[in-house]
């Protein structure tokens, strides 16, 4: 997992603030519970519906406690070739800043396997924090800096009932970050 690069100079201090803010205030994690879990359940049984309805669910608590508006949420079964460029597209997901809205694929186009339930919920944690990053930071951009990987996996693993890691990073030569993955997970 890399960060982007650093935008140019208009944007730079958006961005330092962006990679600066590493947590991100937290709900009752029993109120995230329970949406959870059923996303869990629905993937296990292969129900989109049941899935869809959890995600919403879970999507409207955050969104209650950020105070901002919601937002939408799309579950697909599997990734739509064909993808509109507004769209930030990912291997699992996307937001759309202009719609206010997310899309979750069940099944990434590459591959024949159902997406895991944890990548599946990191991926909606991912792109609800590019929702967060508009609606409650206010930047004019979303950016996938470090402060914004943190932000995700606080986000994560508040609603899928973990402790939290620390994330290790290290330079590239590119001037990105990457997330050092050995040493997080030695903690
Ligand atoms: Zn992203």
């Amino acid at each position: 997992m890399f960060t982007d690069p650093p935008p140019r100079k208009g944007k730079l201090a958006l961005f330092n603030q962006s990679d600066r803010i590493t947590t991100l205030a937290l709900p009752p994690q029993a109120e995230l519970l329970t949406p959870t879990q059923s996303i869990a359940a629905g993937m296990k049984a292969g129900q989109g519906q049941e899935v869809r309805l959890a995600c919403e669910h879970l999507l409207l608590s955050l969104s209650r406690f950020y105070q901002v508006s919601p937002s939408g949420v799309r579950v697909l079964a599997s990734r739509l070739l064909r993808i509109r460029e507004n769209w930030s597209s990912e291997l699992f997901g996307g937001y759309d800043p202009s719609s206010m809205a997310i899309r979750v694929w069940m099944r990434p186009a590459v591959k024949k396997n159902f997406t895991s339930f944890g990548t599946f919920l990191s991926t909606l944690c991912h792109e609800y924090c590019h929702h967060l990053d508009f609606q409650h930071f206010q930047f004019s951009d979303s950016w996938h800096t470090r402060g914004f990987y943190e932000r995700v996996a606080g986000l994560y693993h508040c609603a899928r009932g973990t402790p939290a890691k620390r994330l290790f990073w290290a330079p590239t030569s590119s001037g990105r970050w990457r997330i050092d993955w050995p040493r997080t997970n030695r903690g």
